[in-house]
């Protein structure tokens, strides 16, 4: 038996969350899943319509009043038992994320339980505000309020993450939820899904139902929607933003990036180089803060650059259900021309030098891109400017600490920057400047459930994680009472 058959004995045996009810065979249109790190099939999704969708929506219109009506306390000890039983089946969590979507998910499982633990916490915590009034005698209050129904649209990169970080903050805040993960990575939102109903949390609270844009266009679009919320690419937000319109949709939206990482000349080299190429390997090259555009100061360019070169050509490539220290594949064939073309396309225009790793592919059949540094790259060139979500960065000198920060902000993204220097005053001075939503300074830092996650520009708006979160799926209400 093939590991990635064993694995399939622990996949979800059904196809939508709908209530409690788990459904499959519902003669909906059908999607082959392979396992990206060697193009193997190991299942059948069925892609969520019409009928799914509006019975989704209904029932979490229907469980809406209860769940808000529930006592705080009911609510946090719900959530915090989701983040119980996430623990307990962390092992089969982390090894479906794999087959979803081929990219090591090692400790997620830890960090997706946190989550659902932290906003567990805010559930018995809303509170509102009382504001002085004049010139009557008033009482004012300002209260937070759930939308009612909450669409989230997810991608395919991070189910466990993109799950947990929407779901529990939209739930803690009193809202039913219709989750509709990507039809190319379906099965860990299904799981946790099923832990939501086995938690407790009534029927109907969490539906999942995976699909492709035809039901994520309608969870944009419908009535019986109050928000949509999308984390995806910026053309696609693009439809989403089209189809809110209609309805006057409330969104949040969490886009792509082309992520800065500014290295000075004060910087410790070493580590540089290590987040560098964090930047290039991170969930195989497909985490949207990904640092991929390396902006190194002229004085220490060439050395860095050296360095880099080297760090590069010594990754290995390997299939992470066998050995989870390498790169992994991208999430499809498809995927694999677009960015080994888009790279070549460079070196042919004269674009950059690109370097490579990966030597050995572990299996022809998978979707196996080199990790690849394109060297000197001309920062206004399409490589050092598009999102690629491969394992791809570009490396460009800048002179000035002003001339690094223009070049940073000369994208049309704002999702992260990062930047190394042991200067105090240069990282507080630099953080201030940087176009972005999120900026880590001498390497990137946790993914604490606290602290306030989202972009700016083209990377869309809105704050997942902390108070924010909560902000993020509550709407205020005030109250004005002439005494
Ligand atoms: P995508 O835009 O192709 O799809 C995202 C989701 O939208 C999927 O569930 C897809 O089925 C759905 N969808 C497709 N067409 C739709 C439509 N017309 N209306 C509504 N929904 C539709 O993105 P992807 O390839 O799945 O994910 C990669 C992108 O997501 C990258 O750009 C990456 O940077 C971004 N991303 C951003 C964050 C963040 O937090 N900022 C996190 C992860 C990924």
């Amino acid at each position: 038996m093939t590991l990635t058959a064993q694995i399939e004995a622990i996949l979800p045996d059904f196809s939508f969350l709908i209530g409690d009810r788990e459904l499959s065979s519902v003669g909906a249109p059908t999607l082959e899943h392979h396992y990206p790190a060697t193009g193997e099939v190991v299942g059948t999704v069925e892609l969520a319509g019409a009928a799914q969708v509006e019975e989704a929506i209904a029932e979490a219109r229907g469980a809406a009043a209860e769940w808000w009506s529930a006592s705080p306390a009911f609510r946090r000890d719900c959530l915090a038992r989701v983040a119980d039983l996430i623990r307990s089946n962390a092992d089969d969590l982390t090894l479906i994320s794999m087959l979803d979507n081929g990219i090591s998910a090692q400790g997620l499982a830890g960090i997706a339980a946190d989550i659902f633990a932290y906003n567990a916490g805010w559930a018995d915590k809303l509170m509102g505000e009382v504001i002085p009034t004049w010139p009557v005698r008033s009482v004012d209050y300002a209260v937070m309020e759930p939308y009612g129904v909450v669409s989230l649209i997810i991608p395919w990169n991070g189910p466990l993450m993109g799950f947990c970080t929407t779901v529990a903050p939209a739930l803690a805040a009193g809202n039913c939820v219709v989750v509709k993960p990507s039809e190319l990575a379906p099965y860990t939102c299904l799981k946790l899904g099923q832990l939501c109903v086995e938690a407790g949390i009534p029927a109907g609270v969490v539906n999942v139902i995976p699909g492709d844009g035809v039901a994520g266009s309608m969870l944009v679009s419908h009535a019986g929607v109050d928000k949509a919320h999308f984390t995806g690419s910026v053309s696609t937000a693009r439809q989403v933003i089209a189809a809110s319109a209609a309805t006057v949709k409330p969104l949040g939206l969490e886009l792509g990036g082309k992520s800065a990482n500014l290295v000075f000349d004060d910087a410790d080299l070493v580590p540089a180089v290590r987040a560098a190429v964090r930047g290039i390997t991170a969930l195989n090259g497909q985490a949207c803060t990904n640092g991929t555009r390396i902006l190194v100061q002229a004085k220490i360019y060439e050395s860095f650059a050296g360095m880099l070169e080297d760090a590069v050509r010594g990754l290995k490539l390997t299939d992470p259900l066998v050995d989870p220290s390498g790169v992994g594949s991208v999430i499809s064939a498809q995927a694999r021309e677009r960015i080994e073309t888009a790279v070549e396309s460079a070196a042919a225009a004269g674009h950059g030098r690109p370097v490579f790793g990966g030597e050995q592919i572990p299996n022809a059949q998978g979707y196996f891109v080199r990790p690849t540094a394109v060297i000197d790259a001309d920062p206004d060139s399409q490589i050092a400017q598009e999102e690629l979500f491969g394992p791809v960065a570009t490396v460009t000198p800048f002179d000035a600490e002003a001339d690094g920060v223009a070049l940073a902000n000369g994208t049309n993204y704002g999702l992260a920057a990062y930047m190394h220097t042991n200067d105090l005053r240069r990282a507080h001075r630099v953080s201030a400047e940087l176009q972005a939503g999120m900026v880590w300074v001498n390497g990137p830092g946790a993914l604490l459930p606290s602290i306030p996650f989202g972009g700016v520009k083209d990377s869309g708006f809105g704050r997942l994680g902390g108070a924010d979160g909560i902000r993020e799926f509550s709407r205020r209400k005030n109250v004005w009472i002439r005494v």
